[in-house]
């Protein structure tokens, strides 16, 4: 964005430019009086992005300023859109107040820009998805001589969560998909693929040792090391990650969990191309409806809904901890009345984490504070209704320990604050009264003072004889007697009454006394705002020393997952996988949640078996369109990803040998804006799964070599396949078009075709959807055609070519040049010759000479 040279502005718009010059790449919120106003290209963009008017306020070098505003009661909303639509935002405040007697000469009231607001830097409720993480990233990739693998920090400042990793480099992608940063501070020149349009391009810092030194003071502590082993690209990482959060909220860091290195070696590999063909928390729209976390999500609690989305995009690898996880839940599959319990107490339970994340950046409101209060008072409930029972399984006997604490907390704030306290600080009231002398008697005098003015109004009634006659408060006159213009006669012989303002329906007065309880008013709610003030912060301060609530927030989450599994697996049709470490890999009856969920009322899912334990663990698939291949794959991979991250499984049983990598390509992935077309994208795919994929891996691939033509693409699927079954010798799932290889089961032993059962009814295929041992006879494709809608003529015309290409292949021997054990009497008797070539028999059988003009008779002879 280009903006006018400030030469020559009013010193209001020197400040603005001052201002903006602190984030030249961020719209700027100028705060005037009750609208925050945005001006020159910042106003174009910003009323076009918010469809608000845009006007002029004055001119600049003699051309008129653009000029557009917002309200600041309402500023959330707009905030909201404009991130969204990824901009970013600086907010100027007035941070000098207008006092009585300051000369205009002074100049416009002192501003400043109090916050940065980025996509990964949110905290208000409003700008944030209550159910995901919001997680600011930082990479660092060191080059050159100090080359070594990238490190990453990753922060999310609405809760506190701080952790880091250091990765080779061709698991960043995997990494970046997993964590899905709304925002990723990095150079320039790493390749971030996908995520590219989040980048916030940064320097990153000058040395390692200088990180950690910086990090260590955020910290307060004299080495990073106290919180384990961090690589030098991790520390910068960190240490830009802080530098980046300091600097957006005007140089205040927020109260943020000890950085924690994250070992990403017990996490099963999901790249980014699986996770986009899975919709795990996310559709490739971006919707979060028909998604597998939808589908098995029934977390009461946001905090809750972040920690499950947390487990799905990255299960474990480590069947104890897999366990562990399971039996948090299935403890309470028999327990309906124990589940019933917790989960209205859980209902209760606000956001902890991120109110706890408001209060430490200072941005706390006194619903915040309330919020604490109500989250203890809901996790005592918790604790004893979990205390109540015995032989507790470990996970859920720790939430119950980190439950069941901060008692003296919970006393303090129940003293400390009022029972329904206004929703801003401004307001007042937030302390409750008898909490402390010195506030109840500034209330008291305020109070009394305000009884007083109550009965002089009494008495002045009386004594003038005048019923209506009012003591009000005047913005500029103070407490005034108010009477009809028509009664002020009889006030005016009093001495002691002042005339301050007579109109033509109401005269006001004003009296010494009256001035003086004015002034009393005025100072006692002014020591007793400054009183709760201060006494709110030291709410507050006791609020962030209570170490035990962010455990506590996250027992609460634990416990609502555990609910959550038990009420979807209490529902039936739900199992409690057996996870091992063998490569063992047995599904019997399983479904496809979301599709499962989406299917008309009607109609019924069909369950499947798979069984990919070691003698066949590799299945060829074949089967027409529409018969529910890629449903089969997807449900396959969605098992194990439900599986490995503890969770139900929607299938009546299932034995798994935990997974280390899983490769899911099912689906258009239909890169084109990219500028690859598709054959290179899946042939790309391909490599990835190839160089990746080992032992201990699973493979979903859905039609490899289909964007080539015939013979090239049979190649490569045939040769992949080899691949897979016997160098890299994982579990996979191969479905294809290509029925020849079907045949390769003779000499691959761990091959087992399968086929979708399909059956042909009056000319119509019916799709069974049922996955039986074999392999396709023949293609459907031109059936599936007549389904989809394709206009009779054509379909019928499809289906004579398809004969005739059958009857020509068949002549041909041996079948295809590439399978040297097809012989030659395997193929079927060449039909006879007919007299013309089919396709011009076809094409008089097609005629419809009722509708032909005889010009295109005529064509059609020729
Ligand atoms: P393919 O990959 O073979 O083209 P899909 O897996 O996309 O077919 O399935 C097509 C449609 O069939 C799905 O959208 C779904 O509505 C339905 N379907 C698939 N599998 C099943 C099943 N097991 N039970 C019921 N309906 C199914």
């Amino acid at each position: 964005m280009t903006f006018p040279s400030p030469e020559g502005a009013t010193p209001a718009m020197a400040q603005w430019f001052a201002l903006k010059a602190e984030h030249p790449d961020a719209l700027l919120f100028f705060r005037m009086g009750d609208f925050y106003e945005l001006f020159f290209n910042d106003a174009e963009a910003a009323a076009s992005a918010l469809d608000i008017s845009l006007t002029a306020r004055g001119t600049h070098g003699g051309e008129p300023i653009a000029m557009c505003g917002v309200p600041v009661h309402a500023a959330q909303a707009y905030l909201a859109r404009l991130i969204r639509r990824g901009f970013r935002v600086s907010v100027a405040e007035q941070t000098e107040q207008p006092r009585k007697g300051r000369p205009a000469s002074k100049g416009p009231l002192r501003r400043e820009v109090v916050r940065l607001i980025t996509p990964g830097t949110l905290t208000e409720d409003e700008l944030l998805e209550a159910g995901r993480q919001n997680l600011l990233a930082a990479i660092i990739c060191p080059t050159g001589r100090d080359a070594s693998d990238p490190g990453l920090a990753w922060i999310d400042i609405s809760t506190g969560l701080f952790e880091t990793a250091t990765v080779p480099p061709r698991d960043l992608n995997d990494l970046l998909g997993r964590l899905d940063p709304a925002e990723i501070l990095c150079a320039d020149t790493v390749e971030l693929g996908d995520f590219a349009a989040r980048r916030t391009p940064i320097v990153p810092p000058a040395s390692a040792d200088a990180a950690r030194q910086r990090m260590a003071e955020a910290f307060g502590v004299a080495s990073l090391d106290a919180f384990g082993t961090f690589s030098d690209a991790e520390a910068m990482a960190a240490a830009a990650a802080i530098d980046y959060i300091r600097r957006s909220q005007a140089g205040q860091l927020p109260r943020l969990s000890h950085p924690r290195p994250s070992d990403s070696s017990d996490i099963l590999g999901l790249d980014p191309a699986t996770r986009a063909s899975l919709d795990l928390l996310r559709t490739r729209d971006g919707e979060t409806e028909h998604t597998l976390f939808a589908a098995v999500s029934r977390t009461v609690t946001a905090a809750g809904s972040r920690m499950l989305a947390d487990w799905i995009a990255a299960p474990l690898t480590d069947p104890e901890r897999i366990a562990r996880r399971q039996a948090g839940w299935t403890w309470l599959l028999d327990k309906p009345g124990i589940r019933d319990d917790l989960r209205a107490s859980l209902r209760a339970a606000p956001d902890m984490a991120r109110a706890l994340g408001r209060l430490s950046l200072g941005r706390g409101q006194p619903r915040d504070a309330v919020a604490i209060r109500l989250g203890l008072g809901v996790a005592r409930e918790i604790g004893a209704i979990l205390n109540r029972h015995e032989n507790l399984p470990p996970i859920v006997e720790q939430a119950a320990r980190h439950l069941d604490r901060a008692h003296e907390l919970e006393d303090l704030l129940g003293r400390a604050l009022s029972e329904n306290p206004p929703a801003r600080m401004d307001d007042g009231g937030i302390i409750a009264s008898g909490y402390d002398a010195e506030l109840d008697a500034q209330r008291e005098l305020r109070d009394g003072s305000r009884r007083v003015i109550a009965a002089l109004q009494q008495e002045y009634a009386a004594e003038f004889g005048i019923p209506n006659l009012k003591i009000r408060h005047h913005a500029q006159l103070g407490y005034v007697i108010e009477v009809p213009a028509a009664a002020s006669a009889r006030l005016r012989g009093r001495e002691d009454l002042i005339m301050r303002q007579g109109t033509a329906s109401a005269s006001r007065f004003s009296t010494e006394r009256l001035v003086s309880l004015d002034q009393q008013i005025a100072q006692a709610a002014e020591n007793a705002g400054m009183r709760e003030r201060h006494l709110f912060t030291q709410v507050v301060g006791k609020i962030l020393d209570e170490a035990a609530l962010p455990d506590m927030a996250a027992a609460l989450s634990c416990i609502d997952i555990a609910q959550s599994c038990a009420v979807l697996a209490g529902g039936g049709m739900w199992c409690c996988p057996a996870v091992g470490t063998d490569t063992s890999f047995v599904i019997r009856a399983g479904r496809h949640p979301v599709v499962e969920a989406a299917l008309p009322r009607n109609a019924r899912f069909t369950p499947n078996d798979c069984d990919l334990d070691p003698d066949h663990r590799v299945m060829l698939l074949t089967g027409p369109n529409m018969a529910g291949k890629s449903t089969f794959l997807r449900q396959t991979a969605l098992a194990v990803i439900l599986a490995q991250a503890g969770l139900p499984v929607a299938a009546q049983a299932m034995r798994l040998g935990v997974v280390d990598r899983l490769f899911s390509r099912v689906g258009a992935s239909d890169d084109l804006a990219r500028g690859r077309s598709t054959f290179m994208v899946e042939m790309t795919e391909t490599a990835a799964i190839l160089n990746q994929a080992g032992p201990r891996s699973l493979v979903v691939v859905d039609e490899i070599g289909r964007g080539t033509s015939t013979l090239d693409g049979l190649a490569i699927a045939w040769a992949v396949l080899e691949t897979l079954h016997s160098t890299l010798r994982c579990r996979a799932i191969f479905a294809t078009h290509f029925h020849e290889l079907a045949e390769l089961a003779d000499t691959m032993p761990r091959l087992s075709p399968h086929t979708m059962s399909v059956r042909e009814w009056k000319g119509q295929v019916i799709f069974q959807h049922e996955v039986i041992p074999g392999s396709a006879r023949r293609s459907w494709g031109v059936h599936v055609a007549r389904l989809a809608g394709v206009p009779d003529p054509v379909v019928r015309r499809a289906g004579r070519l398809l004969s005739t290409l059958e009857k020509e292949r068949g002549r041909q021997a041996p079948p295809l040049p590439l399978f040297e054990q097809a012989t030659a009497d395997e193929a079927p008797a060449p039909p006879p010759t007919p007299a013309l070539p089919p396709a011009a028999l076809d094409m008089i059988e097609d005629l419809d000479p009722d509708t032909l003009s005889p010009r295109a008779a005529l064509e059609m002879l020729y």
